[in-house]
């Protein structure tokens, strides 16, 4: 249905650009709420490659919602223990998961290749997902035409901008927001190395001064590792150099960490700018709603943008796919979620500038403070996180 006149959720065509995790996990919600979305998906195959991500419970509630945290679960490692570190191993704040999240929830957390989390995305949906879709602009809102770079269009009822902290749809919905840059680089491998069994379901954090690490495994065999340094490490030297330089400046990590950076191998070690966006002033216009980093990406230090991304997903998802007026759908999803989304953005930029932060007395400040933290006001926290979850009802 195309005209835009007098349409019915279940009739709506809906297109989704981006197919990550938040475009993926709004294509499943719309098809269980009833719809038949389609997903244009820029890159030209998926591939498994990539990094590790830590979902925590707020994700995997939203998992659960849509039927598919179990074989989340499965495809991941669920952590028994989270610990942040001192650089001499030393714990400045634990959390248990069964303290909290397993015992409250249901979910603790859960560590997982972002190639295994795609193919269970993959594997649930029905929807068409079409590859090699490069949008390259969204015109007229009110009745929207995508325009791809193969120079094909479609002109659907409704667009979600899923197309990441780049998005080509957001300069249709807040085109004057601009990315921000911390001064830092984050480097992430995922390497072959199995840990001793009372090691094999932690992940864990280090806060050193001037660097920031940690990781946690993927599965039996293998180990997400991610570093943060104040700038690029032999950025004209190629890869070797590269790991070489990254394996000298976190030669003295806690384990795993040496020894998952001297099993890295080279080609599979990615560079990322720390970046994301201030609070957008809108997230939607006409019949285009922005969703995941496309409306509020954040830095990765509370480790919750893709659990912000999913519940976007679903909050969406439910209003456009069980309500006839969109405007009134996109308004309660903006009700919902952009207050929360820029409360966690906004807590990650502190714990960025925390975490990044060049000062000898500030890092010691910051391990000092973590470790005189009160264990009731830590789990006063991540309940209200995980008790804040956006999630509709099915
Ligand atoms: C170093 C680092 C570590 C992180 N760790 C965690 C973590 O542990 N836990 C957590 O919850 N979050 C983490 N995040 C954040 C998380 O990765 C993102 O918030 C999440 O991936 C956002 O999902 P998304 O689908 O909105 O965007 P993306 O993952 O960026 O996906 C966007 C998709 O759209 C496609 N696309 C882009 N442009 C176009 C276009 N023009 N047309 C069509 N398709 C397009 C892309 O190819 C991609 O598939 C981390 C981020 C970083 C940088």
């Amino acid at each position: 249905m195309n005209s835009h006149d007098a349409e019915t959720a279940r009739e709506r065509d809906v297109v989704v650009v981006g197919g990550g995790i938040c475009g993926l996990t709004t294509a499943l919600a719309l098809e269980q709420f009833g719809a038949t979305p389609t997903v244009y998906e820029a890159a030209s195959e998926y591939r498994p490659v990539g990094a590790g991500i830590l979902l925590q419970t707020n994700a995997l509630l939203v998992f659960d919602r849509l039927g598919v945290a179990d074989r989340v679960r499965a495809a991941g490692v669920p952590l028994d223990r989270v610990s942040i570190r001192s650089p001499n191993g030393r714990p400045l704040v634990g959390f248990d998961l069964d303290d909290v999240e397993r015992s409250e929830f249901e979910y603790g957390a859960v560590a997982i290749h972002r190639a295994a989390l795609q193919r269970v995305l993959l594997d649930a949906l029905d929807a068409d997902v079409q590859t090699g879709k490069a949008c390259v602009r969204v015109t007229d809102p009110e009745q929207p035409t995508v325009a791809f770079a193969d120079g094909t269009r479609v002109c659907p009822d409704v667009v979600v901008g899923a197309d990441g902290i780049d998005s080509a749809v957001r300069d249709t919905v807040a085109p004057d927001a601009e990315t921000r840059t911390l001064p830092a680089a984050v480097y992430r491998t995922v390497a072959d190395v199995s840990l001793p069994a009372d090691h094999a379901t932690r992940g864990s954090e280090v806060w050193s001064h001037g660097a920031y690490t940690g990781g946690a495994p993927v599965d039996d065999d293998r180990f997400y590792w991610f570093g943060v340094l104040p700038e690029r490490v032999a950025p004209s030297q190629g890869a070797e150099a590269t790991l070489r330089a990254l394996r000298a400046s976190f030669t003295d990590a806690p384990e795993p960490i040496p020894r998952v950076l001297d099993a890295a191998d080279p080609g599979d070690v990615f560079a990322t700018d720390l970046r994301d966006l201030p609070s957008l002033p809108r997230w939607h216009r006409g019949r285009v709603a922005l969703a995941g980093d496309a409306a509020h990406a954040m830095l990765p230090f509370a480790g919750q943008g893709a659990a912000q991304a999913v519940e976007d997903a679903v909050s969406l998802a439910h209003g456009l796919a069980t309500g006839d007026d969109h405007r009134e759908a996109f308004e309660a999803y903006v009700d919902e979620r952009q207050s929360r989304a820029d409360a966690v953005r906004a807590e990650s930029r502190a714990l960025g500038r925390l975490g990044t932060t060049q000062s000898g007395v500030v890092s010691t400040a910051r391990n000092a403070a973590a470790r005189l933290l009160p264990g009731r006001v830590v789990r006063r926290f991540r309940r209200e996180r995980a008790a804040g979850t956006s999630l509709p009802p099915m």
